[in-house]
């Protein structure tokens, strides 16, 4: 029989769990406590529930930790882990450290549907949602877990496509009967999902960043298909609705690629489309994947892009690219991982 993990469960879940299986509703404060405060990974150790509630426990549940199944690193640090999921499918994530912030890249999905055309998980279709213990997992089961300060999730797939369970993972993170979090050092990039963004941001307070790439909506299409069923222009209206003056930021993301997305004009209409928005634009140097026939720019066509933009008085930066050395398009290493096993 499968057990059920307990990692990953909400508060309320887990007063659920302890209902169901007949233990004290105060169990649910103190198997959280266990979950998120603590660093044990079987139920058996959760010693202040008396013998016999951890064995009703076990009946039906697991503690539901998994490490990852392969790590390679980069010359930079920057290291990339594998995570089995859904039985036989791989997800990546990324631990990226830079002085005194350590960042984990989380990813929500394994594949994805959005058929952006620069992506390499794109390309994988659509292999499932991964649930809250699967997202959560990878924070907690990353070796490096206890030198984290911020999580993006910008990893495999579209997080709000899987919007239930990653609203769940936020509400763990950020509880005070979770982990406690600070939402400022939480990131989730989306693509600007119409249909879940309004909910998303209604219910949580991270950071959003929005995969923006090219502000013609032409040529945005044809980057990604999104666009002819969630305008940019909607997603602006949406992010308008809502308040980024105090902490809460909204950056767009823009891979810069020579010749398509790197004019003048772009300069102009970004600086037109985000006038009013108090937002930052963080450019990213295009990661090569097979058989695209996308490059980036070089770096002083990129700097001198970033600062015309700036000049327009669009706050913008150039993230710095990470780990080119260990396949560093998100959806490469899994690809390879999953291609050998067919
Ligand atoms: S870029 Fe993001 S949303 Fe687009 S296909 Fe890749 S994983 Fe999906």
């Amino acid at each position: 029989m499968i057990k059920e993990n307990l990692y990953g469960k909400t508060f309320n879940e887990l007063a659920a769990v302890v209902k169901r299986v007949g233990l004290p509703g105060y169990a649910a404060k103190q198997i959280a406590g266990w979950l998120y405060k603590k660093e044990i990974s079987s139920i058996d150790e959760m010693t202040n529930l008396s013998k016999q509630a951890r064995d009703i426990l076990s009946v039906d549940y697991a503690y539901g930790l998994s490490a990852p199944v392969k790590s390679s690193e980069s010359n930079d640090g920057t290291k990339k882990y594998l995570y089995k999921v859904l039985g036989e499918k791989f997800i990546e994530t990324a631990y990226i450290p830079d002085r005194d912030r350590a960042t984990i890249c989380v990813s929500s999905q394994s594949g994805c549907k959005m058929g952006c055309v620069f992506c390499m998980t794109g390309r994988q279709g659509f292999q499932g949602n991964l649930s809250s213990n699967e997202i959560l997992n990878q924070f907690r089961s990353l070796p490096e877990f206890k030198t984290l300060t911020n999580i993006v999730y910008m990893g495999m797939g579209e997080p709000l496509d899987n919007l239930v369970e990653l609203l769940k993972t936020l509400e763990i993170l950020t509880s005070d009967w979770g982990y406690g979090w600070s939402p400022t050092r939480i990131t989730v990039s989306t693509v600007g999902l119409l249909g879940s963004i309004r909910e998303f941001l209604s219910k949580s307070k991270v950071h959003l960043a929005v995969s923006l790439h090219s502000p013609f909506d032409e040529e945005r299409r044809m980057l990604m298909p999104i666009q002819r069923t969630n305008s940019v222009k909607e997603v602006l209206d949406v992010i308008k609705s809502f308040d980024f003056t105090s902490q809460r930021r909204v950056s767009f993301e823009y891979i810069l690629f020579r010749g398509l997305n790197d004019t003048p004009l772009h300069i102009k209409e970004l600086a037109r489309i985000l006038n009013g928005i108090r937002c930052r634009i963080n450019i990213i140097r295009f990661h090569a994947i097979p058989g695209s026939p996308y490059v980036s720019p070089d770096v002083k066509a990129t700097t001198e892009f970033k600062e015309k933009l700036n000049a327009k008085g669009i706050l913008t930066t150039v993230r710095a690219s990470r780990g080119e050395d260990i396949q560093a398009a998100c959806g490469m290493l899994s690809t390879i991982e999953q291609n050998k096993r067919k």
